[in-house]
């Protein structure tokens, strides 16, 4: 596969080579049955074992407990935005919400539509360089629920532990780093994932909800922004993104083979490791933008001596082979997002590429 680029896109990301070969080699007759899984019906005996299959590779790579549901939604990690504040915050009580960059900020404009928003800790004053320590965030014991974004895309900042709290339900958005390490599902009451960076394709959001939740309906709502529309009907109570829920399913048979989340894990601290390695062996030529204590192993984030290097420095990459690495156009500078499907050895060669580059140009 030679005409394969190191794709390092923020998301829709890259996706595991032999995940996509085994949807190019079922594309044309899914198993026999003489048609694409994308021209079965979603009530077929096909759809439903992959659906269910699903499912159950989540269950066991997450050890998710049997007192949560897992649903697949559409909408995008958007559309959560909107939907946990919709479902949980009840008039005139108020939700916790900790800010950590501009994901964090999207959720919270869309609960302040809704209710009383508590910013219980923010890191805008350090330009969100930086995770929030425990003790400086103030919880509201009396708060529907807390919100936080595990992994922040655009700044580059990795909640390194969970925060504590209490008795008031933590809900997390994991878009961007789900499964990339083990978690402890239990902490959560609902976590939440936009496909297209870790998971698969776009087009399906993950939710994993714990059933106390879903007895709390905060409000008369339409039936599609229910979470117990899909909770009752297996996410079949209306067409689901049906192909992007296969895409899933073939990436979790890929981190099954890898050797589950544990290996996952052990692929992605090696690669964090060897790119970090390299920014601070040069640390006045590739300036890390975030504190070393919330470092995303995920989205890499650097800043280089001028503008003209980092624009010299994204278009020689591209030469190489390496795509995808200009910053979120908010923050600029170069940004590497190596989600899981990308290898130690895409690492390994960035590395090589930019101790090149770096002593070409300094
Ligand atoms: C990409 C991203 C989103 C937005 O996801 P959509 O599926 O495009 O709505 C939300 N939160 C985080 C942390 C993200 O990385």
């Amino acid at each position: 596969m030679s005409d394969r680029i190191y794709n390092f896109n923020p998301g829709p990301a890259a996706l595991p080579l032999p995940a996509l070969e085994k949807a190019q080699k079922e594309l044309l007759n899914y198993m026999g049955t003489g048609m694409s899984m994308m021209e079965t019906s979603h009530r077929s005996k096909e759809f439903d074992e992959v659906l269910n299959e699903c499912k159950s590779l989540l269950t066991s790579l997450m050890k998710i407990p049997e007192n949560y549901q897992v649903l697949f939604l559409q909408g995008g990690a958007s559309l959560q935005f909107a939907m946990i504040p919709m479902n949980f915050l009840e008039d005139g009580k108020s939700a916790d919400y900790i800010n950590t960059g501009s994901w964090s900020a999207k959720a919270i404009k869309e609960a302040k539509l809704i209710s009383k928003v508590n910013i219980a800790a923010t890191s805008e004053n350090d330009d969100f360089r930086l995770i929030p320590k425990q003790e400086d965030i103030q919880f509201d014991p009396a708060a529907c629920y807390a919100h936080i974004t595990s992994n922040n895309t655009i700044k580059g900042t990795q909640w390194p532990a969970f925060p504590d709290t209490g008795n008031v339900p933590l809900i997390v958005d994991m878009s961007s780093d789900i499964l990339c390490r083990e978690v402890d599902v239990k902490q959560f009451g609902l976590i939440y994932a936009g496909a297209q960076k870790n998971l698969g394709g776009s087009g399906v959001t993950l939710v994993i909800i714990r059933n106390d939740l879903l007895e709390k309906q905060a409000r008369e709502l339409p039936t599609m922004l229910r979470y117990t529309t899909y909770s009752e009907k297996n996410s079949l109570y209306n067409t689901p993104p049906s192909f992007a829920i296969y895409i899933v399913k073939l990436c979790m048979e890929w981190v099954r083979d890898q050797g589950g989340v544990t290996a996952i894990q052990k692929f992605n601290e090696e690669k964090g490791r060897l790119l970090y390695g390299m920014m601070e062996k040069y640390p006045e030529f590739y300036r890390g933008t975030v504190e070393p204590g919330s470092r995303s192993l995920m989205n890499v984030t650097m800043r280089l001596p001028s503008e003209d290097l980092e624009k010299q420095f994204i278009s020689e990459a591209k030469e190489a082979g390496f795509h995808g690495l200009k910053g979120h156009r908010s923050v600029g500078g170069i940004r590497v997002s190596m989600y899981n499907a990308i290898s130690v050895k895409a690492i390994q060669d960035l590395c090589g590429f930019m101790e090149t580059f770096q002593k070409k140009n300094s």
